[in-house]
């Protein structure tokens, strides 16, 4: 189904995270209202998925919350409403107000579920919290996502691994989704301010792929669904981050190496059957998958060729 995003940024957070910019991410300062989602949905007669990010949607005022999921609610039958918030913004009453608008998937930017990395992070909530409504939007029956960031002050590949089984062990056998992004360094945020001081060093691009991949592989066996790793380029991004793994094809990279960890846990010499599907993870960008297969198998490019069968 086509997605129609619509971008809130920064408006209404119960507070502010040290890495946060979301101005400079989107390149948007200003409020969403409910003409301009309007005016979009009275462009298509297709049902679309209109999706409300950035920001902490259930977090606004009220009235601004109403007219938005009411203009949502126009778009043609059989369209779907996703949003991402804050986990403050959880409670009984918006989990009604949520299903009064049939909003079918809630996606809670959790970040970290280490709770010295949520404090550093001025996250304003314990794991505890987050998983309590998490929990909480799984028994009311919607879709649910969690977004989950790596290279944050205090943060190791394990800390990250240890919320995918945390959140393994509240999802059971539901299914959840998960956005796995990168901690970047934007201006006008406390981060840039501890990166120029070098109290905080950003993971270069090649730690962040291998210790995104390690995630991935575990979010995969855990039965996570992934719906995006990175965040999504933009002019504004691109002009704006200072420091950081902002790579535009992160996700790829990242999946060919979570690919390649795969194949030497199954077979460590091969030979190997890849679908024809991920061809692309393992000679895209300069053949780096192969390159990678290679140094770390110990056997030449050609070698690997042989080893590797396509179906
Ligand atoms: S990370 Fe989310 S909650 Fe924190 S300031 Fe940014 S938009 Fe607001």
């Amino acid at each position: 189904m086509k997605k129609l995003p619509f971008f809130i940024p920064m408006q209404s957070c119960p507070n502010r995270c040290i890495y946060c910019n979301q101005w400079a991410i989107t390149g948007q300062s200003n409020g969403l209202t409910a003409e301009k989602v309007l005016a979009k949905i009275e462009k298509t007669d297709q049902p679309v998925e209109i999706c409300f990010f950035g920001g902490s949607f259930t977090c606004l005022p009220q009235k601004i919350r109403t007219s938005l999921l009411e203009a949502a609610a126009r778009a043609p039958k059989g369209s779907r409403i996703r949003m991402s918030t804050h986990p403050l913004c959880i409670t009984e009453e918006i989990i009604d107000e949520l299903k009064q608008y049939n909003v079918g998937a809630v996606e809670l930017g959790v970040s970290s579920l280490d709770d010295e990395v949520l404090a550093f992070c001025k996250r304003g909530y314990t794991s505890e919290i987050a998983l309590e409504k998490l929990k909480a939007l799984l028994s009311a029956g919607f879709v649910v996502g969690a977004q989950l960031m790596t290279g944050l002050p205090y943060q190791q590949t394990e800390s990250t691994i240890n919320d995918l089984k945390k959140l393994s062990k509240i999802k059971g056998p539901s299914s959840m989704q998960i956005r796995l992004y990168p901690c970047l360094v934007f201006p006008g945020t406390e981060l840039f301010s501890l990166w120029e001081k070098g109290s905080y060093t950003p993971l270069t691009e090649e730690l962040c792929i291998k210790q995104t991949a390690q995630v991935l592989f575990h979010a995969e066996n855990m039965g996570f669904e992934i719906l995006r790793i990175g965040l999504h380029e933009t002019d504004s991004l691109r002009g704006t981050v200072k420091a950081g793994p902002a790579h535009p094809a992160l996700g790829e990279l990242v999946r060919s190496e979570a690919l390649i960890e795969k194949l030497i846990k199954t077979n460590p010499k091969g030979p190997w059957i890849v679908s024809t599907r991920h061809r692309s993870l393992l000679s895209g960008h300069s053949r780096r998958g192969i390159t990678v297969l290679a140094n770390k198998t110990g056997l030449t490019e050609s070698e690997l060729f042989k080893r590797i069968i396509w179906w």
